[in-house]
């Protein structure tokens, strides 16, 4: 059985402890390979040799460090199928989506940061004859990026890429729950020849390994993605510490399905951004909201294209859906569709349970109709390949109830009126819109949600300007020497 080990100062090496955890294949329920079970002592390590190999990382020219990365983008290019593989087995999820999605954005990733290394620039400010400023962005010296189990190497190496890339050292961890890809991070780094210390991560439980990283004084930074609760605990943790902190949380995100849109591309985008993935991304439209002219129709559209959905086997190539990521999400994501049963949900479909693999975490696509707004299945995340309809009578209403939650991360739009296209966008409590699209990502645009989606944004030059500290030196000429 293979060993997930973490990655310290250039090595592979188990923990301090000696202990181990169990890492599972959700398509099977089997366990498959075991992983370090790291604490605090793993991670003193770890700041210790990013400490020491700051200085030489951040004073390399940028050029120098973007050829680190695009070294580590072109070993991941070349090791593209197996990767893939490693994805779809650790998460559950479909391989052709890894293969589609995954890995060439983690890929993208290391590039896109590779050249933001080269293009980012202090900025100087001409204030008068006798004085000018210029701001210089320095490296915040060492970081802890913290990723969560849905998009496992594309929100890791979302964090790592820019970090590395503004000239930071990095202790990272990856969800304890689909370790893989990071260890094959490692291997890839080691391969690459990045300097040691630069890049160390760290495996092991939240509890462990996690706050070990967002307690350890030493560390600048807190660069986080995962659910609210726990966003809410690493800032409990960091504020008090003057830490930078970037927290990307939960959504309950709105698909806004007015009369005048496309129908067919309404229809068939909601399906993917209710159900890719297994419903497992943050950015999945789990509420659906459609006027109610046409509410009759999009719903029997909708459920008749959610019923041709294959949930299989991840390694088939005609499977839509694949399995979630372990058996304590697949129990809270049963336990929700009860909940809405109780609290007056009508089922349309799914609700249940499938086996196209005996001992694997599959459930059947699942759309709800009937429930109010106020009501804990429309207001908190499910995570799952759980969405519920609701109609609306007008833009006023449309509003309110895609505001109703506490989240605030992303909503989708459609319509083909382009005034209120652009009004509706300008009113959504939201830190993404997405009109007559979804999921369509530029990676230099900021990324993130506002209320309890979280707090800063990454993407761009936002993440290039998360992880250096800005410090502006005012200069006063003297225009007439004596
Ligand atoms: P989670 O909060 O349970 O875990 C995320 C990461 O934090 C894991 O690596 C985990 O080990 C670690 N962790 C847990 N407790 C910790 C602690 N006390 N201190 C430090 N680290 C700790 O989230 P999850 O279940 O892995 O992921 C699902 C959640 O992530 C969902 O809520 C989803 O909406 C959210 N998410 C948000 C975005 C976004 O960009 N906003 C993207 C993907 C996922």
């Amino acid at each position: 059985m293979e060993s997930i080990l973490n990655y310290i100062n250039g090595e592979l090496r188990p923990s301090v402890s000696g202990q181990w955890l169990d890492n599972v294949d959700p398509s099977c329920g089997a366990v498959y390979s075991r992983i370090v079970a790291s604490a605090s002592e793993d991670v003193s390590a770890a700041v210790a040799a990013a400490e020491q190999a700051f200085p030489a990382w951040s004073a390399l020219k940028a050029e120098a460090r973007a050829a680190c990365l695009n070294r580590m983008a072109d070993l991941m290019e070349a090791k593209m199928e197996a990767l893939a593989a490693d994805e779809s087995r650790d998460s559950g999820k479909p391989l052709a989506l890894a293969r589609r999605m995954d890995i060439p954005r983690a890929i993208d990733n290391f590039r896109f940061f590779a050249a933001a290394a080269t293009q980012f620039s202090a900025e100087s400010h001409y204030t008068s004859p006798e004085l000018f400023n210029y701001t210089l962005r320095q490296p915040l010296g060492v970081v802890g990026c913290i990723s969560p189990w849905n998009l496992p190497l594309y929100l890791f190496t979302w964090k790592i890429a820019p970090a590395l890339a503004a000239g930071c050292c990095v202790v990272a961890k990856p969800s304890e729950i689909t370790p893989m890809t990071a260890f094959r991070l490692a291997q890839i780094a080691q391969e690459a020849g990045l300097p040691p210390g630069v890049l160390n991560i760290i495996h092991g439980t939240g509890p462990d390994a996690g706050s070990a990283i967002v307690s350890h004084p030493r560390i600048k930074a807190i660069s986080f993605t995962g659910g609210t609760k726990t966003g809410a605990g690493i800032a409990a943790v960091a504020a008090p510490m003057f830490k930078k902190l970037s927290l990307e949380l939960g959504g309950k995100n709105p698909t806004v399905i007015f009369d005048d849109a496309d129908f067919d591309l309404a229809l068939s985008t909601a399906v993917r951004a209710s159900f890719t993935n297994q419903g497992q991304i943050c950015l999945c439209g789990s509420r659906i909201l459609v006027e109610a002219s046409i509410y009759p129709k999009f719903r029997d559209a909708f459920v008749a294209r959610v019923q041709q959905l294959k949930v299989g086997n991840p390694q088939h190539a005609d499977t839509d859906i694949g399995a979630l990521v372990g058996k304590a999400h697949f129990e809270k994501v049963l336990q929700y569709i009860e909940l809405a049963k109780q609290e007056g949900g009508k089922l349309l479909c799914g609700g249940n349970a499938a086996q196209p693999v005996p001992g694997g975490y599959y459930l059947n696509p699942t759309v709800i109709e009937g429930l109010p707004q106020q009501c804990r299945t429309n207001m908190e995340e499910i995570f799952g390949p759980v969405v519920t309809l609701q109609s609306f009578r007008d833009e006023t209403e449309a509003l309110e109830l895609a505001n109703a939650t506490e989240y605030g991360l992303a909503a989708g739009v459609w319509t083909s009126n382009v005034n209120r296209a652009h009004r509706f966008a300008h009113r959504l409590q939201m830190g993404i819109v997405w009109v007559n699209c979804w999921l369509e990502r530029d990676l230099r645009t900021p990324f993130g949600g506002v209320k309890s989606s979280g707090v800063g944004r990454e993407g761009g030059w936002e993440a290039m300007r998360f992880f250096t500290e800005p410090k502006n030196v005012g200069v006063k000429i003297v225009l007439n020497p004596e």
